[in-house]
């Protein structure tokens, strides 16, 4: 027993000296040509998997996988026409529109998440933006942000749109990260959202990022869309100023109601090419699989995961969509031997780092302690822009 430990410990754990030359090869850099991440994207998909997966084991220890949950706090009657959404008052969909959540239910649902293992809570308010809400409505999500912050929990918000200053209140309050999504390419936005442009959110990105908060950023693929636009899509989040933190790639939910309810569902397989080209053009930041998971079998999910995946969202709903049972994640992540990632494991330190510098900088071997985490190392800036 005890020598297959060693021989089990060995296979898995890696040396600086390789964790270094994994970085080397697969380096956190913003100067990303189309054609480059073209030619990532098409490449023979198991050769992208393992491409993935060693971009993956340069940052972070590929058997922990972080638990999120996600919470709508005022669902539907939005004044967007996002064409995949229930949410939007334009559709005539199954969902009602609904007050903002009362603040002591929000923190009974953020502690019952942190019950079931999860390290992030996400809120979610089908609003067109922060000022649209008005000021009342946001300083009770503020409230919120703080006591769920004091919790010990990462806490992202996604609230549409926010300017600069809207931003740094969300800071101050102890707001983790921001969710914008950008959705899909350029090129196939105006065929998804005609009530705001793309302009419109890497506006809402910037003053995000302004505010010194970290940012949550991806976008859906199974729109209808062409491999050129998910190519695209990616090019767009890896050239920003400095790449998000965290990035949710989503597949569509098929919503009844919407211009894309007949869509044809994605081959699961179009996720795990998502995910291993996102993993290595982002190599340092979270990958979340996140909308479209409960359509995957269990060894869908684990290429996933091998392709780059780290981080998941638990709980039965996904705002408004199903998702998969707590009990089935925790069968899954037992069969395939992950663990639930801790909070505060380098991603807000990353953001602070990223946007403070501008080069790429290739960690030292020798300054780095053996036997570290990954996320430790990464955390210190050992990968920065
Ligand atoms: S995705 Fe968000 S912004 Fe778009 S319609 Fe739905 S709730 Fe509104």
């Amino acid at each position: 027993m005890a020598a297959n430990r060693v021989a089990r410990h060995a296979l898995q754990s890696m040396t600086q000296a390789e964790q270094h030359a994994l970085r080397v090869k697969y380096p956190v850099r913003r100067d990303w040509e189309v054609a480059e991440v073209r030619s990532l994207f098409e490449m023979p998909l198991l050769e992208l998997v393992y491409a993935g997966a060693s971009a993956h084991r340069a940052y972070f220890s590929p058997s922990q996988v972080q638990r999120c949950t996600l919470l709508s706090i005022k669902t539907g009657g939005c004044a967007e026409d996002c064409s995949y959404c229930s949410q939007s008052s334009k559709y005539k969909t199954d969902v009602k529109a609904e007050k903002l959540m009362d603040g002591a239910d929000v923190l009974e649902a953020a502690r019952n998440a942190k019950a079931s293992g999860s390290t992030r809570f996400c809120m979610g308010a089908a609003w067109r933006g922060v000022s649209s809400a008005g000021k009342n409505q946001f300083n009770r999500v503020l409230d919120m942000i703080s006591e769920i912050r004091a919790m010990d929990m990462e806490v992202c918000a996604t609230l549409g749109m926010v300017n600069e200053e809207q931003a740094s209140r969300l800071k101050q309050a102890g707001l983790t990260a921001y969710n914008h999504n950008i959705d899909t390419s350029e090129e196939y936005y105006p065929k998804v959202i005609s009530t705001r442009s793309f302009q419109d959110r890497l506006q809402t990105l910037q003053a995000v990022r302004s505010a010194g908060l970290s940012v949550c950023c991806g976008g859906i693929i199974g729109m209808g869309e062409t491999d050129d636009d998910r190519v695209s899509m990616l090019h767009t989040l890896a050239t920003l100023p400095a790449h998000p933190e965290s990035v949710p790639i989503n597949a569509l939910v098929a919503n009844k109601g919407t211009p894309f309810e007949d869509m044809k569902p994605l081959e699961p397989i179009s996720l795990v090419r998502m995910i291993a080209t996102a993993r290595i053009v982002m190599p340092a930041s979270m990958v979340r699989l996140s909308a479209g998971r409960n359509s995957l079998g269990s060894i869908e999910q684990a290429l996933c995961f091998l392709a780059g995946a780290n981080s998941i969202f638990t709980g039965d709903k996904l705002l408004t969509t199903p998702n998969v049972k707590i009990n089935e994640d925790e069968a899954l992540f037992s069969m395939l031997g992950l663990h639930g990632k801790k909070p505060f494991g380098g991603e807000a330190t990353q953001a602070k780092e990223w946007t403070e510098k501008s080069t790429v900088h290739i960690p030292d071997p020798e300054r780095q302690g053996l036997g570290e985490d990954n996320e430790k190392v990464a955390a210190r800036g050992s990968a920065t822009l």
